[in-house]
């Protein structure tokens, strides 16, 4: 390794590879970048790995570019792709492409990239799980499942999405059953079911329609249940521009009880002129950020309580031909979504006994069913956090929960705030780790954003470091 300063980043999906391409289309000093990945395949993620060719992207191809400064370069490359034309008309950019095709544009993007160094950046890749860092005025380092540990100037975690927690029930051994898949995102919880078998999803978001889509694509022909606590199903995205009038409304100082009454205000505008209010939420995504940011944490707990749920069914909808598969298959008694909350699950001889009480009637159904997958969304609090990596970080005090419990605490730039409340120089976060803080820090949209800005403050904290050390 040469004397230049040295950027390692731990996980190398989305986030990880585009702060990787960002840091490489924008250091104009010599840099070495250390890429530490294990588990799901380099660029492509969790997300965008995905097992099943009609798993589709949740955003249109339009606003799926990796660099916020070409919008179109997605939309670009599937036109200048033979095997994609089926897909390059006019409606390209409001296309929900399979997540398999975006998969692929990511590892073009990240391979052309290695190919294509400048000759004063050099990029290693690491296949190996980082299990700790240690951070000290003589050095920092990232330590390696196999032992060795990486010497670095900076280290950013990109280790995206954690599995879903387990739902509280009377007794919880039944989550060591090999009938319980906890992994949501595994070809494992979709296969060797048999025709009569019946399952239960546990979730009514977007998960649990890829699981469904799986479960019928494999051929099973039984009975899906999916249980969530208020059994809101995802909508449907329609063809239409966001109903921008409510911004002229929408200023700080932001109280969630005043911005509770402008959505209802203006959600019944829309519906009066018979359009869905979905298109109020679409107007208001790009303020998001900032108005989760300036909300306090009593207003942040009160949305958590009363409007997350609405928010969520508004916000992350699914393609129209997917809802209306999902709907045919609810009218044909296929798939049945339950408002309830689960009181018990035990497998008795060869088959799982559940027990829960609907939302609405508050009675208790029984059900029998073969199978359980917990769709439920990815766990959040990182102290609960089963993942050597965290558990390491959270033990020595250099990374502590968000106040929301949703992430780590840091700015919105990605700088950790380390346990004793002091800013990290070495260490910072990008992706879902900063959804207390930002709220939306999911999607491309806004991730492709995180890694340039993340991209430039390293440089810049580097160059300034060199400057003040010349
Ligand atoms: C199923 C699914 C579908 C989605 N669909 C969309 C969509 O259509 N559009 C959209 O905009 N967003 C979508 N998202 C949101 C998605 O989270 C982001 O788009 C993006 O993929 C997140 O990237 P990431 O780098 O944070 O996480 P990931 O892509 O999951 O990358 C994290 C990487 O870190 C590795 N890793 C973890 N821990 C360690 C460690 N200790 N050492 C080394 N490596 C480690 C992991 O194996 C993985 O490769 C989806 C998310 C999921 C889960």
């Amino acid at each position: 390794m040469n004397n230049s300063p040295t950027i390692a980043i731990i996980g190398g999906g989305f986030c990880g590879a585009a702060t990787l391409i960002q840091l490489v289309r924008q250091s104009e000093l010599p840099l070495n970048i250390i890429l530490i990945n294990k588990g799901n395949p380099v660029s492509k993620g969790l997300a965008y790995s995905s097992f099943n060719e009609r798993h589709v992207l949740n955003v249109p191809a339009g606003k799926m570019s990796i660099f916020p400064e070409e919008p179109d370069h997605f939309v670009n490359w599937i036109r200048s792709k033979k095997e994609y034309h089926a897909f390059a008309d006019d409606e390209l950019p409001d296309t929900y492409l399979p997540r398999v095709i975006y998969g692929k544009y990511l590892e073009e993007v990240f391979t052309d990239t290695i190919n294509n160094l400048p000759g004063h950046i050099s990029v290693n890749l690491i296949d190996d799980e980082a299990v700790d860092v240690s951070l000290s005025d003589s050095g920092n380092y990232v330590i390696l499942k196999e032992g060795a540990e990486i010497s670095a100037d900076k280290i950013v975690v990109a280790i995206g999405n954690f599995l879903p927690d387990n739902p509280n029930i009377r007794d919880n051994s039944f989550y060591k059953s090999k009938k319980y898949f906890q992994n949501p995102w595994s070809r494992n919880a979709v296969e060797g079911l048999k025709n009569n078998d019946s399952v239960l999803i546990i979730g009514t978001g977007l998960t649990m329609v890829d699981n469904v889509l799986s479960l019928i694509d494999s051929g099973f022909k039984g009975k899906i249940y999916s249980v969530s606590t208020n059994g809101y199903f995802p909508l449907s995205h329609k063809k239409r521009k966001p109903y921008t009038d409510i911004l002229q409304e929408l200023h700080p100082p932001y109280e969630i009880s005043k911005l509770y009454s402008l959505f209802r205000k203006h959600i019944k505008i829309v519906l009066s002129k018979g359009i869905t209010g979905e298109a109020v939420v679409d107007a208001v995504r790009p303020k998001t950020q900032e108005i989760w940011l300036s909300l306090s944490l009593d207003d942040k707990i009160r949305f958590m309580s009363h409007i997350r749920h609405l928010w969520g069914v508004a916000r992350h909808r699914l393609p129209k031909n997917i809802f209306l598969q999902m709907q045919d298959l609810i009218s044909k008694g296929r798939l049945e979504i339950i408002g309830g909350r689960l009181q018990e699950i035990k497998e008795i001889s060869d088959h799982i006994y559940v027990v829960l009480k609907e939302k609405k009637s508050q009675q208790l159904r029984e059900l029998i069913v073969s199978r359980v997958i917990n769709c439920t969304g990815p766990k959040t609090d990182i102290s609960r956090i089963d993942q050597p990596l965290l558990a390491a970080l959270y033990k020595k005090g250099l990374i502590v929960p968000d106040e929301m419990k949703l992430g780590i605490n840091a700015l919105p730039n990605g700088t950790i705030i380390h346990g004793d409340n002091t800013l990290s120089s070495k260490l910072f976060t990008i992706g879902s780790l900063l959804k207390g803080i930002l709220w939306e820090s999911t999607a491309v949209p806004e991730l492709r954003h995180q890694a340039k800005s993340l991209a430039g403050e390293l440089l810049s904290q580097l160059h300034s470091n060199k400057n003040a050390n010349a």
